[in-house]
């Protein structure tokens, strides 16, 4: 998979490709990162990339053709061309796992004010990370690099993500590790039984319960079997019930 990103601050974008996962899979050829400087494209002595909106008003907006000049190889080498926008389809996990199978994404980040709407016909599809407004494209780009990377096969254990949240349509399951027994806070017996078809069962009816108790809109979309919709009637019957077996 290969990953361009347009940007005014290339700075900012070059730490978190280079660490961790992400970096590890750029270092084992997994997923190779591209960053542009739009600047390159400005204009005059000090690279200008942007100018006052017509019609007046606060703020700056990107001008066209440094974009352009900067967009269009990518597109013409088969990149989709995504935007970061607060405008754009919201990024979720199944957005996430549909771009994890694209060869080639390039990654417009907007600043100031945003783009010259006419931007918009260079790109295949725009995506905003939620419903607030960031100051630059580019958290916005490395956040969905970072979601649409961890899906590429081989980047982590696919058992890894296939039972994170979302992946099932469902919240994840609390989680515990070592000690025992932290201040007066105790791991679940069942998870130290060595059971596990007891510890599925526990699982499954946390991952229920967390569902329920913080996202029951998930619900209605998710996979759910007759033992899962026993387990919920339970739940809702009695949502302070404690079974922790
Ligand atoms: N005036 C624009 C508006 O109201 O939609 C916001 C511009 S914002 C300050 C500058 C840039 O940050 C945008 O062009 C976009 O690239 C990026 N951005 C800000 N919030 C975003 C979000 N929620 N999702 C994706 N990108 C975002």
């Amino acid at each position: 998979m290969r990953i361009d990103v347009v940007t005014l601050f290339p700075e900012l974008v070059g730490g978190p490709l280079s660490t961790s996962i992400i970096g590890r899979a750029a270092d084992s050829g997994l997923v190779e990162f591209r960053v542009h400087d739009l600047r390159e494209h400005g204009r005059g002595r000090h690279r200008s990339v942007d100018d006052y909106p017509y019609g007046g008003g606060a703020g700056m907006v990107m001008r066209p053709e440094p974009l352009f000049a900067a967009v269009e190889p990518l597109r013409a080498e088969g990149a989709q061309v995504v935007l970061m926008d607060p405008a754009g389809e919201r990024l979720t996990d199944s957005l996430a796992r549909e771009l994890s199978a694209v060869a080639h994404l390039a990654l417009i980040c907007g600043r100031y004010e945003g783009i010259d709407e006419r931007v918009r016909t260079l790109v295949d599809r725009e995506v905003s990370i939620g419903d607030y407004v960031v100051t630059g494209g580019e958290l916005p780009a490395l956040i969905l690099i970072d979601a649409v990377v961890r899906l590429v096969p081989g980047v982590i254990q696919e058992s890894s993500h296939e039972g994170d949240s979302f992946a099932s349509g469902l919240l994840e399951h609390p989680q515990y590790t070592r000690p025992v027994s932290f201040r007066d806070l105790s791991v679940p017996p069942v998870l130290l039984s060595g059971n596990h078809g007891d510890v599925d069962r526990w699982r499954r009816r946390e991952t229920l319960r967390r569902t329920l108790e913080r996202r029951p809109d998930l619900l209605d979309a998710a996979d759910l079997g007759d033992d899962d919709r026993s387990i919920l009637e339970e739940l809702r019957a009695d949502p302070t019930d404690e079974i922790r077996r």
